[in-house]
């Protein structure tokens, strides 16, 4: 008796999906579009054939579609079932943050791109901090996965593929499978539900090749010769996500710091601005020095040189959860003497395990270059301070967005980044100062890239591309602290005072080198102007997810 049920049940909620779905069907690919079989096929014979068999497979894996869940071979029914209503949950939950709320209607276009699932795959491991941001989708996922149950449900026996016909009705499917799989994922313009997942392997494939050249790609040495020593401690500090003017500059002043303003970012998105950071590649080769190989150079890391320069190199990572982030490879690991991963939970207290590793660190004998990667504020925010926690400065207000359901979810979004910059980054400087640091430290403080704070009309926070980039995506705070009475420390200090919020990245990793001992001018040679340089005419920030595919955005 249930079972009479179970079909009329589907049928039920195919429609209830179709329902839901159908502000975005127009904007499904069309059966009609010219085939991509390009990529892989060697005659034109097989192209022609691609072009006209491509509406009846493409119509056929609509159909197939609809009948899976009618499927009586379970085998078939529950993964197809599953990879398809997930393909379209996903597909809406990503077309959803990345909307412009000003754009009428939904997105023409429905098919997210390779690089954006690249993107997605890359940064994997926050897939949760993903789910906590976006938390408003929880009760969509939960109404899919009941869904999925009833779809992925036996079918009664009356309304049911049976026999032979589950391989007929699933035959589209496999067609395009192996088309896909012929072009090389060329051929995805199906529908979504079964186009997305061929995409998404496509990224997968795309993300595994991309570590694999990585892997293979080693550093040149170090050609520059180190001529005076500066410092005996050197740190760099690179935050996660903090946005220029969120941080307390009240405090830096307090603090004796220089204070640089609101610095440009080499990039808006986490791998490829700390792979240009670490490796000082120049504006004038980028982007194009990603196409060929995507994040992999031969340039040398600042590892190399501060080892060249008779430094000890120390790695504290309060960021990877101990993976491989960000374009590092085992070769540039090889040039790290010691490594601290930092995984304390809760998450807010991260920072400060770091730094009591770096302040351990820091007390020890001899020379030594420390790298802290910072867990920072990235999204979600509320796991980045502890509850309760009293807010003791706030940052700039942000331009609001048109539409009043955003503005209200940008008030609590702001509200949080607060907290969270407060926290971990204000807190975090005051503890780190309070014991005062040795006399012959040099201290460079920078975020990988800032923040887009819905000002654009969506809720994503960063790596964004096209015009959506808000110039808050690549502003950063940047400042040094030194004591000494140099030169070298003098002409920072004038340059912080005279062109605050003037200067870029590209600045910063030839102040390094020269910090480390490399002389001023073969630094400045090869790797362009420092901090001790007046500010560049022009700057600007790598926007975008894909590396193969980034623009600039110019800065005043
Ligand atoms: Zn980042």
């Amino acid at each position: 008796m249930r079972k009479s049920y179970a079909s009329w049940l589907k049928i039920l909620a195919l429609i209830l999906l179709l329902i839901v779905y159908r502000d975005y069907l127009p904007g499904e690919p069309s059966p009609f579009l010219i085939v991509n079989l390009e990529a892989a096929s060697k005659s034109s014979i097989v192209r022609e054939i691609g072009t006209f068999i491509f509406p009846v497979v493409w119509i056929g894996s609509a159909v197939s579609i609809i009948l899976c869940p009618f499927l009586s071979m379970g085998i078939l029914r529950i993964p197809f079932a599953s990879i398809f209503l997930f393909s379209w949950l996903f597909d809406v939950a990503i077309l959803k943050v990345g909307q412009e709320s000003d754009s009428i209607g939904v997105p023409n276009e429905n098919m997210i791109d390779t690089g954006t699932l690249t993107l997605f795959w890359t940064n994997r491991q926050r897939l949760l901090d993903a789910l906590e941001t976006y938390s408003e989708f929880m009760p969509m996922i939960i109404a899919f996965v009941c869904i999925l149950l009833v779809l992925a449900w036996k079918p009664s026996q009356k309304i049911s593929i049976r026999g032979k016909w589950n391989i007929v009705a699933c035959l589209p499917i496999f067609i395009v499978v192996a088309m896909a799989l012929y072009s090389r994922g060329g051929t995805s313009v199906f529908p979504t539900p079964i186009g997305l997942p061929i995409r998404f392997a496509d990224a997968v494939v795309a993300v595994a090749k991309q570590d694999e050249v990585a892997e293979h790609f080693h550093a040149r040495p170090v050609t520059l010769h180190p001529e005076e020593s500066r410092f005996k401690k050197i740190i760099m500090i690179m935050d996660e996500s903090v946005r220029a003017g969120f941080v307390n500059s009240a405090l830096f002043e307090k603090l004796g710091l220089i204070d640089y303003g609101a610095t440009v970012s080499d990039g808006n998105c986490s791998h490829f601005s700390r792979f240009i950071f670490k490796r000082g590649l120049q504006p004038a080769d980028l982007p194009k020095a990603f196409i060929p190989n995507g994040l992999a150079s031969e340039e040398p890391t600042i590892w190399q040189f501060a080892k060249a320069a008779g430094f000890k190199t120390v790695y504290i990572d309060a960021l990877g959860d101990g993976v491989f982030h960000d374009g590092i490879n085992s070769d540039e690991l090889s040039y790290i003497d010691e490594k601290y991963y930092i995984h304390s939970q809760p998450n807010y207290l991260r920072d400060f395990d770091a730094l009591k590793r770096l302040t351990t660190v820091i007390s020890g004998p001899g020379r030594a270059f420390i790298y802290l990667d910072k867990q920072g504020v990235h999204h979600a925010y509320q796991s980045k301070y502890p509850p309760g926690e009293a807010l003791t400065f706030e940052g700039p207000a942000v331009k609001l967005p048109v539409n009043k359901d955003l503005r209200e979810y940008q008030r609590d979004l702001v509200g949080r980044y607060n907290r969270a910059v407060d926290w971990s980054v204000n807190r975090f400087i005051s503890q780190l100062f309070s014991h005062g640091l040795p006399e012959d430290t040099l201290l460079i403080y920078t975020s990988d890239h800032g923040q887009s704070l819905v000002e654009n009309n969506t809720k994503l926070t960063h790596c964004t591309s096209g015009s959506i980039t808000v110039d808050g995506e690549g502003l950063v705070p940047l400042f040094v602290y030194l004591r000494q009475d140099t030169p070298f420390s003098r002409t920072l200090g004038d340059n912080g005072k005279n062109f605050r919020d003037k200067y870029s990245h590209f600045q910063v990793f030839p102040t390094l080198l020269i910090a480390l001992g490399y002389p001023r001018d073969a630094v400045t040679e090869s790797y362009g102007s420092s901090l001790l340089d007046p500010p560049p005419a022009t700057r600007g920030f790598l926007k975008g997810g894909d590396v193969h595919q980034l623009e600039w955005q110019m800065v005043k």
